[in-house]
């Protein structure tokens, strides 16, 4: 990552990629106090765009709040600043971390006067999902460790530090043979996967835990709104427990990066196996609801011009 051609945007000033170096004392990597986003570009027909950067950046803005740090720039500021970026760098699909961390003013948990960054980066991420990927999905475990509790950290700022504990949730799955993991909150509901929200399908209900221990995922809320406004099902935000995906009829997870992948199989328990879905290892039926969902969401961020989705258009913000 360190050594290629490339702008990023630190504080309203452009440095180059290699440049752009952060002080060992910087107080976020001791301490894990500061926020970040993810968010996408596509390559549409005609022009590039940013899906839902509104969204993101008053998360963003929102988690920075959250935790207190003030920060200098307001949302036209940032906005602005993920254009130009897309623009300096000449990407079209992309992937962009803004982020916002402490400086190095000081350590220890009492340090004063520490200065708030932001910065913005961004790279090309290309087609990052194969549609191999997307129609075989993912067989997961669901994790020993808990995902936080609202008592315990900020569930709705995308911290930086909350990223331990989905790391340990993700590396214990990964290492024993699985691509995912589902997390369950600290009374035993479930959460999400390691960096994406969850839904399962039952009887034409959709079902996603309601936003306490996960994050308020931006592809979440894409996806509630396809599924009532696109296709008509119904949507329930809800305390879910393991043994309702074991028996659901499909399930998927969510998020910037992911998109909308399959889950197929949890704990050794095909997902699906009762409503006729084909095995692990197969790619899902055309005609699910996941499938449907993965086409909708697919065009609507590649902004391909459609009736059905003209509701959606100011989720596009052209470069
Ligand atoms: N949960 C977690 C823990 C995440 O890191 C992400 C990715 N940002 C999501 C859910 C999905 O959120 P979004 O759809 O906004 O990317």
């Amino acid at each position: 990552l360190y050594d290629r051609d490339g702008w990023i945007w630190l504080d309203g000033e452009w440095l180059p990629w290699r440049d752009a170096q952060a002080h060992l004392l910087t107080h976020t990597l001791h301490y894990g106090m500061g926020c970040f986003e993810g968010v996408r570009a596509y390559a549409g027909p005609q022009e590039t765009h940013l899906f839902r950067v509104g969204e993101h950046t008053r998360r963003l803005l929102d988690s920075a709040h959250a935790l207190d740090m003030p920060v200098a720039f307001d949302a036209a500021e940032l906005i602005e600043a993920q254009r130009q970026c897309l623009v300096r760098n000449e990407l079209r699909n992309a992937y962009l971390k803004p982020t916002i961390f402490f400086g190095a003013e000081g350590l220890g948990l009492r340090a004063k006067g520490l200065t708030v960054h932001v910065m913005v980066a961004a790279w090309d991420l290309g087609d990052y999902i194969s549609a191999e990927a997307a129609s075989l999905g993912l067989r997961a475990l669901t994790s020993s460790w808990a995902r936080h509790h609202v008592n315990i950290s900020l569930c709705r700022a995308k911290t930086n530090g909350h990223y331990v504990n989905s790391m340990l949730a993700l590396n214990t799955a990964v290492k024993a043979g699985f691509d995912e993991t589902i997390m369950l909150d600290p009374e035993g509901y479930v959460a999400e996967a390691s960096a994406a929200n969850v839904f399962l399908l039952r009887d034409g209900v959709l079902h996603t835990p309601e936003v306490t221990s996960c994050l308020q995922g931006i592809t979440r809320d894409s996806v509630i709104h396809l599924a009532r406004e696109v296709l008509g099902i119904e949507v329930r935000e809800r305390r879910i427990t393991r043994d309702e995906l074991y028996v659901a009829d499909e399930a998927f997870v969510t998020g910037t990066a992911a998109e909308l992948l399959p889950l197929r199989e949890l704990d050794g328990r095909h997902i699906g196996a009762r409503a006729g879905a084909p095995p692990p290892g197969q790619p899902i039926a055309g005609g699910s609801v996941t499938a449907q969902l993965q086409r909708l969401y697919h065009r609507l961020t590649r902004g391909e011009p459609s009736e059905d989705l003209a509701a959606f258009r100011d989720w596009l913000t052209p470069i």
